[in-house]
């Protein structure tokens, strides 16, 4: 066994604090990674505290992980020690669904569904069909430690030319965002909106802009105007100005939200061109209640989409490897998490923290 730190709650009312665990020694196929970096998701909070009531304790976060290969198993291929690598959502999968078999690992429909990064498999024993857990694991712990033990088909390369601490959050944030554009076919010359400049938000305007899209960010911040433009946004419209919205009637592409949320997207209908789709991102829980008479007369769609297969995650890395793309962060040391917590729900974080692992005391 291996002895690793990590910042973990033991509940959803308490703070993360320092504690000592231990990982199995990597098997054949599997890669161990020393941390270097972990971004901050929004979904580290809404996981920790309980919001998706599905959380189990001790909640170990971190699944934007980039970290050193330091051993690896005897069958491994793909990677090499030294290597780095990263760590997205996903750790494991069923392998047998139809959706693993087409390599779309995120929507497997295993019994138990993905082995997340951290919380276990996606679908816990107690409600899956079977009464089962496929993974043998109830618990998984994330990033927010010293060392990770991940399959190596199930690890990202990161490429030379990306800082380690920048590729970080293309792992999450960079591929839930990249996943419906590829998928929803956004193309160069589309007008695309984006829903709230959060962690998400920020990177999808710079991948729209990379594909070469007219892009309109949809704020509740002023202050967040320059920023926006400064990563490419050709529009920034306060939520709610109705006069602002008025000349972009039927005018999008696409629109992606990205708010954390339930909100209501009902405005942003009209905004659609006939046949288009809103997507929603952000909110993963029931939202205001969607006007049929909106969506019918135009013939738009409103979707969900869930994080990224490792394919798409590893397509995201290199895509932005290739245009020199890269999510604007604030590092933080590990001590600081909580205080991080609190700025990303008060909306005072730009854009998105990520954790130097390296300066935590162990
Ligand atoms: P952030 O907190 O970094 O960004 C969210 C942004 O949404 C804020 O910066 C803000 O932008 C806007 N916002 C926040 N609250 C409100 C509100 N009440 N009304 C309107 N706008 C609001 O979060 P992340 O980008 O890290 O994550 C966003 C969401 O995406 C989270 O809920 C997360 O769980 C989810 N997520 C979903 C995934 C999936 O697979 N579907 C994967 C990863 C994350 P502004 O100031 O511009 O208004």
């Amino acid at each position: 066994m291996l002895k690793c730190t990590g910042f973990a709650a033991e509940a959803a009312d308490a703070p993360l604090r320092q504690i000592h665990f231990e990982r199995g020694e990597p098997g054949q196929s599997e890669v161990l990674i020393e941390v270097m970096y972990c971004g901050v998701c929004h979904s580290d909070i809404h996981q920790v505290r309980n919001e998706w009531n599905n959380t189990v304790y001790p909640c170990l976060p971190g699944h934007e992980v980039v970290g050193k290969v330091t051993k690896t198993g005897s069958e491994v291929k793909l990677h090499n020690a030294g290597d780095i690598v990263g760590v997205g959502c996903m750790i494991d999968s069923c392998r047998k669904c139809a959706a693993c078999a087409e390599g779309a690992e995120n929507y497997c429909h295993g019994p138990n569904s993905w082995l997340a990064t951290y919380n276990g498999p996606m679908i816990p024993k107690a409600k899956a069909a079977t009464g089962a857990n496929s993974y043998g694991r109830d618990n998984t712990y994330g990033g927010y430690s010293s060392h990770i033990v991940v399959p190596e088909d199930f690890v990202l390369k990161i490429p030379a030319s990306l800082k380690p601490e920048e590729a970080a959050p293309l792992l999450c944030a960079g591929v839930t965002t990249f996943s419906p554009m590829r998928h929803w076919g956004v193309k160069s010359g589309d007008k695309v909106g984006i829903l709230g400049l959060g962690g998400l938000g920020h990177v999808a305007v710079k991948l729209a802009k990379a594909l070469g899209c007219h892009v309109t960010v949809f704020t509740s911040s002023p202050d967040k105007h320059k920023a926006a433009e400064a990563f490419g946004a050709d529009n920034v419209v306060l939520e709610g100005d109705d006069e602002a919205m008025k000349p972009l009637m039927a005018s999008f592409d696409f629109i992606l939200s990205t708010i954390p949320q339930k909100h209501d997207v009902n405005p942003y209908f009209p905004l659609l061109k006939r046949d288009k789709t809103l997507v929603a991102v952000g909110a993963l829980e029931p939202m205001e209640p969607l006007n049929n008479m909106l969506t019918a007369f135009h013939r738009q769609s409103f979707a969900g989409s869930l994080i990224g297969s490792i394919k798409e995650t590893q397509e995201v890395l290199n895509f932005c490897a290739e245009r020199n793309i890269a999510p604007e962060i604030q590092l933080i040391n590990i001590e600081g998490i909580n205080d991080a917590f609190e700025k990303i729900v008060s909306g005072d974080v730009r854009f998105r923290y990520v954790i130097d692992m390296q300066a935590t005391s162990t």
